[in-house]
């Protein structure tokens, strides 16, 4: 089955092209041109992702965001802007994007975006279907929840959200992660509650991972940023 894609965009050019080319991709792509309209679509169809201007006539895509949020669609949504201003993005993310690009931007770029939003989103996409994989001595269970290293004895079963968690940083290999793109696609958009919760689980990889949980060399923090995982070869899909 296609998946269905939203893009609400009032360039209609930029719209056109952005049609063909996530259709080329085998997406069934729906569109919007101004933020009421795509307002509208969002609460009435079911989509798998949403690609939505900042900059739109009627309803701007922060005051889009602050609504479907609010109503508590959890739908992940990549936020374009012609300002790549950090307070746009900030903004942006804070009010409930799960990723933000710049205008101009390359099409490839866009594309391996969206697909990595479905991907990672744990609403949408069960982590369940990528199995397994082994990271240094360690097998990690998605199906089963479970981390087990058969060496040590050693066996953790995983909350949805640690698993989330761990199966974001795998997709997201070597990439900075902040904070709010990982609260956003793993707890929904409201961020400040589960700070501390996601502090934890990082944590308690790290002790589980990590030779020395103090200061890791896998999983990492990027001070004021965020987070990244980096397994220097050590992970592999099992
Ligand atoms: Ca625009």
């Amino acid at each position: 089955m296609k998946k269905p894609i939203l893009v609400i965009e009032d360039e209609i050019n930029l719209l056109h092209i952005l049609k063909l080319n996530l259709e080329y991709e085998g997406y069934e792509v729906s569109t919007a041109e101004n933020g009421i309209l795509g307002m509208q679509e969002i609460l009435s169809n079911k989509y798998e992702a949403v690609i939505l201007d900042i900059m739109l006539p009627k309803l701007d895509g922060f005051e889009v965001l602050k609504e479907i949020r609010s109503q508590g669609i959890t739908t992940p949504i990549l936020a374009l802007s012609a300002r790549s201003i950090t307070a746009d993005k900030i903004l942006g993310l804070k009010l409930g994007a799960n990723d933000y690009l710049s205008k101009p931007f390359e099409i490839e770029e866009l594309v391996l975006r969206l697909k990595n939003l479905i991907a990672t989103n744990p609403n949408t996409f069960n982590i369940k279907e990528d199995k397994t994989y082994t990271f240094l001595d360690f097998n990690i269970d998605f199906n089963q929840y479970q981390i087990m290293n058969p060496q040590k004895k050693f066996k953790k079963i995983l909350s949805q959200k640690e698993a989330a968690v761990l199966h974001y940083f795998f997709k997201n290999e070597g990439i900075i992660i902040n904070r709010e793109q990982f609260i956003n696609t793993i707890w929904g958009y409201n961020a400040n509650v589960y700070n501390r919760t996601l502090d934890n689980i990082i944590l308690n990889f790290r002790k589980i991972f990590e030779a020395n949980p103090k200061s890791p060399q896998y999983f990492t923090t990027i001070r004021s940023i965020g987070f990244k995982f980096e397994s220097f070869n050590q992970l592999h899909h099992a």
